[in-house]
């Protein structure tokens, strides 16, 4: 069986890992990359990378943002900082010298959760809900990453024509209302200018009706979201994950406010199983089935 180096390189943190038929055999972590700068981030996976390489035969990225011929971009290349168009699939080709793949790590999730629900559904989406709002497609058993990267990217698709501007340009993103962030910004107005996602979200679990409102409206436009992937991908399950995606009664939520609708638009709608290591366990076993 093969060994792979797989790596998970987020918006804050740079993890690498050792993977074998599904099983994490070492794994190595940098919390905070302090800097988006190209060659701050070349160096950190070289530090990181190097000494994992030689145990390793093959190395499969998941990644933040598109990766689309083996760079890095991103709807919202702000998000990246000076990390727009890094030449990802390259570089770590470069350090390693092994055959690398490079896919988003929604994409790379999405078949993690795949795996993890033991291939039981031919159709699924993953949705997590996070700091963004992000989504990976597995459709007739396969991962779909799209001939640009792009596919899944459902955190873009309109919520409401007439809510705030998200950060990819359009108006009224699901991203925008829904994520974390977005939960934080609407909550400024009732809890001061430094208020955070979490902090609403403590305030909604302990009863505050301003909070309530602003999660509601969060798990009602993911729950229009994935009423809007059933219907037209003809979905078995759909997944969801991500930190507000898994927070205490946010399921609960997006399946009241999904029960409202016509049972034609109501998947199975269950929670994330990986965990923190879903990217780097999805996109290891994705490679294998790419090299097979
Ligand atoms: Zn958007």
């Amino acid at each position: 069986m093969k060994t792979c180096l797989a790596v998970d390189l987020g918006g804050t943190k740079l993890a690498a890992a050792l993977i074998c038929g599904g099983e994490v055999i070492e794994k190595h972590q940098v919390e905070t990359l302090s800097s988006k700068d190209p060659k701050v981030l070349t160096s950190a996976l070289r530090d990181l990378l190097l000494p994992l390489a030689s145990r390793a035969d093959l190395v499969a990225v998941a990644s933040t943002g598109i990766i689309n011929q083996g760079i890095l971009t991103a709807l919202n290349p702000d998000n990246l900082g000076g990390l727009d168009q890094f030449p990802i699939h390259a570089v770590i080709a470069d350090i390693t010298g092994l055959p690398t793949h490079v896919i988003n790590d929604a994409q790379a999730a999405a078949w993690a959760e795949f795996q993890a629900y033991d291939a039981k559904y031919d159709n699924l989406a993953f949705v997590t809900v996070s700091t963004g709002v992000g989504a990976g497609l597995v459709l007739n058993r396969a991962l779909v990453t799209g001939s640009r990267g792009i596919a899944g990217h459902a955190g873009h698709m309109l919520a409401d024509p007439a809510g705030p501007r998200c950060g990819c340009g359009r108006k009224g993103c699901v991203e925008a209302i829904a994520s974390g962030s977005a939960i934080g910004r609407a909550g400024v107005p009732f809890f001061g200018e430094s208020t955070t996602g979490r902090d609403v979200y403590m305030r909604y679990l302990a009863g505050d009706s301003n909070a309530t409102a602003i999660v509601e409206r969060s798990a009602s436009a993911v729950a229009q979201l994935v009423a809007d992937l059933t219907i037209s991908l003809d979905l078995d399950a759909v997944v969801l994950g991500g930190s507000v995606g898994l927070a205490d009664n946010y399921l609960t939520l997006v399946k009241d406010a999904l029960s409202l609708l016509p049972t034609v638009y109501q998947p199975e709608l269950i929670p994330a199983l990986s965990g923190a290591d879903a990217g780097l366990i999805g996109v290891s076993l994705w490679a294998d089935t790419e090299t097979k």
